[in-house]
């Protein structure tokens, strides 16, 4: 099946006389008929529901989709795009480890790597994305698990250039993380290029319509952990906590997948609620529709925005000249997202300006769903960080973080040329 289909068909089949539409088992448990039956599921020698925070019908069809649509073996849903971060790398690292991550990457993950797993002993060291091959290898230790980075880095829309990440992961025997939350599997498919788990926030463009908060992890079934078996004894040796299984051994390719739902969603249990993954469901089935037209209108809004004199820079890959122009055409050649940057004249206080003149674009936390809604990540996402710190993250003080809805275009650009008229004399 083809990208448009699969958000469409993939994930669920109705057997003879079933629901067409996936159902909401909104139920946390499951009823078997013998002791001896339940007893060979807590085995995980049998396939088999029996609690939802481990496993639940509504849960893993809308994961499965995911993973088909990402081209991974398997996948899970999380609770929240935080939780798919965290676990992605806790899966693999524990106290003592330490992995790299790119500097331009979403503040709340900024926060939860350099600040809450550092708590936890896993350390992290940051890289300059556009760093060459030789610099970012420089940052690997012994102890190094994985490299992480995102497609598109939300606010800064750095583009990542997935097959150098890829390669250094690889001569270093770890695997590439990248979170391709803003591109989505429709413009992107990290796989393709060298990742080995993807991960998301659902919340944005896959659920696209801002009612529920939701993550996702996608293996692609691609790296060997036996090959690097000393670095990932967690797969690779018996798990005393699920009687001793191996999980490379039992699940192969689904290795990586079935310990963070065996180990990590049993332990911590940051689930989605079915009736959320029902909701995500329905946005991924327009997720192909609605991306081509976010892409299209923020093609022209940038265009329009290059062109204002009261804007001093534009940050978008979808313009011609644009730093990342180049691996955005290489990575996204059908278009990257709706997620446009720029300055206004004047600094931080005109940009406030702007931002409390818009009428139709709505000041929300939120990016990336069918709205067309605005943020000022120095008063806002990237608030706890210092100047020194927002430069990193590749945000400056003047930064306009605008994500383009599917509304018309025409009334958006109206929109913004009435706020810079208000805020830029
Ligand atoms: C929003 C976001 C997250 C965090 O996801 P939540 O669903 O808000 O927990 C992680 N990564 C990126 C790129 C994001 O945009």
């Amino acid at each position: 099946m083809r990208i448009d289909t699969k958000c469409i068909q993939s994930g669920y089949t109705p057997k003879n006389g079933e629901a067409r539409i996936l159902p909401i088992y909104q139920s946390t448990t499951f009823k078997y008929d013998s002791t001896e039956h339940m007893g060979r599921l807590f085995d995980l020698e049998e396939d088999g529901y029996f609690y939802t925070r481990l496993a639940n019908p509504t849960n893993d069809a809308v994961a499965a989709k995911i993973a088909d649509l990402e081209g991974g073996v398997a996948g899970m849903l999380t609770s929240s795009g935080q939780s798919a971060c965290f676990y992605s790398i806790f899966n693999i690292c524990e106290a003592g480890d330490h992995f790299v991550c790119s500097t331009s990457i979403y503040g709340g993950t900024y926060n939860l790597f350099s600040v809450t797993m550092k708590k936890l002993g896993i350390d992290v060291t940051f890289v300059d994305p556009d760093a060459s091959a030789e610099e970012i290898a420089a940052a690997f230790r012994p102890n190094t698990k994985a490299l992480f980075g995102e497609t598109i880095a939300n606010p800064a829309l750095v583009v990542l250039d997935i097959e150098k990440f890829a390669k250094v992961a690889h001569d270093h025997g770890v695997p590439l993380i990248v979170d391709n939350t803003f591109a989505t599997p429709i413009n992107c498919r990290p796989i393709e290029w060298g990742a080995d788990i993807v991960v998301h926030s659902t919340t944005k463009y896959m659920d696209g319509h801002a009612t529920s908060v939701g993550g996702a992890i996608v293996d692609s079934g691609n790296f060997d952990w036996e090959a690097h078996s000393d670095k990932f004894p967690g797969l690779t040796t018996p798990d005393e906590s699920y009687h001793g299984v191996v999980y490379t051994e039992r699940f192969g390719k689904a290795a990586y997948i079935t310990k963070a739902t065996a180990t990590l969603m049993r332990d911590l249990g940051s689930i989605p609620s079915p009736h959320n993954s029902f909701l995500l469901n329905l946005g991924l089935e327009t997720l192909a529709l609605r991306m081509r037209k976010h892409c299209e209108n923020a093609q022209k809004i940038a265009e329009y925005l290059s062109k204002n004199d009261k804007v001093s820079w534009v940050s978008f890959s979808g313009l011609e000249g644009d730093k990342y122009h180049e691996l955005a055409q290489k990575y996204m050649p059908n278009g990257s997202c709706g997620v446009i940057s720029f300055g206004v004249k004047g600094g931080r206080e005109n940009a406030v300006k702007f931002m409390d003149s818009l009428r139709l674009a709505a000041i929300v936390t939120h990016v990336a769903d069918a709205r067309t809604s605005v943020l000022h990540p120095a008063s806002h996402t990237h608030r706890q960080m210092n100047d020194e710190e927002l430069k990193a993250a590749g945000v400056t003080p003047d930064l306009i973080r605008f994500s383009v809805g599917i509304e018309d275009a025409d009334d958006i650009i109206e929109d913004i040329e009435n706020a810079l008229n208000a805020a830029v004399k």
